[in-house]
């Protein structure tokens, strides 16, 4: 008899596996990322009826392969179908990209609970409609933070002090800032101090905080520019999700010129 792990777990990707068969990834409480066959689900949906859509909070049932090779779904019971957030497209949007940083930035089978934790905080947020980029940027902020690559938000890199006003220069590749004093070449990538101090303030806070957070909208866009480049500089790739924003935003941009 095969080893059976049992586990809540997210759906966070799934994709056809031949012609009958679908690859489930999953981000489990105690295993971390895991992956399942689930047999037959793509020529009959009878088996798996509704629960294996993106973003699910399972209890799931996996056959674990006594050597090498992919575990098979047993079981998927439904603990939570997230329905609400899957119907909204600017939702969907947003969880279909913490969804992929999640895989991007994790390992088959190495567990941090702090991860399941943060994506249980971003769902239920996300389920009392408060904003899903403002809660976006906190799930990507932390997640920085627990991947190990925090920026250092606090000090100059060259003069280890605290800016005072305007804007500094923000080192992507060195994940910190230098400040105005500091700064000697005119070609930086400069951050407000606004969006800086929303960062910081997200980086100390639990999603409980994020209603009290006051950003205005011009520091929410550089703050949200600031976390995708840090997270494609360190992933050295750019996720997809962050090209289909692009594209969105590209396309609204046009839209937006072409009725003035
Ligand atoms: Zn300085």
């Amino acid at each position: 008899m095969p080893e059976i792990f049992k586990n809540p777990a997210f759906v966070i990707s799934g994709r056809d596996l031949g012609e009958s068969d679908r690859l489930i990834t999953f981000y489990s409480m105690d295993r971390g990322k895991v992956r399942g066959i689930a047999k037959g689900a793509k020529r009959s949906r009878h088996r798996f009826v509704n629960t294996l859509e993106p973003f699910t909070l399972l209890n799931i049932s996996l056959a674990l392969p006594r050597t090498k090779g992919l575990s098979r779904i047993e079981s998927a019971e439904i603990l939570d179908s997230l329905s609400s957030i899957r119907e909204k497209t600017d939702c969907y949007i947003m969880v279909s990209l913490c969804c992929e940083l999640v895989d991007l930035w994790t390992r088959d089978g190495d567990p941090q609970r702090e991860l399941f934790e943060l994506l249980c905080s971003y769902f239920r947020s996300l389920k009392q409609g408060l904003p899903p980029r403002k809660v976006t940027l906190f799930f990507e902020t932390q997640l920085l933070t627990l991947v190990g690559y925090a920026p250092n938000l606090d000090t100059c890199l060259c003069c280890k002090k605290r800016p005072e006003a305007g804007y500094v220069t923000f080192k992507v590749h060195e994940g910190g800032f230098i400040c105005k004093r500091c700064q000697r070449t005119e070609d930086a990538y400069r951050i407000s101090l606004g969006a800086l101090r929303s960062l910081k303030y997200i980086q100390k806070n639990a999603f409980s905080n994020l209603h009290r957070l006051s950003i205005t909208d011009a520091a929410f866009e550089e703050a949200w520019s600031l976390i995708h480049r840090l997270h494609c500089h360190y992933l050295q790739r750019m996720p997809a999700s962050y090209k289909v924003l692009d594209m969105m935003s590209q396309t609204y941009s046009k839209k937006q010129k072409d009725m003035l």
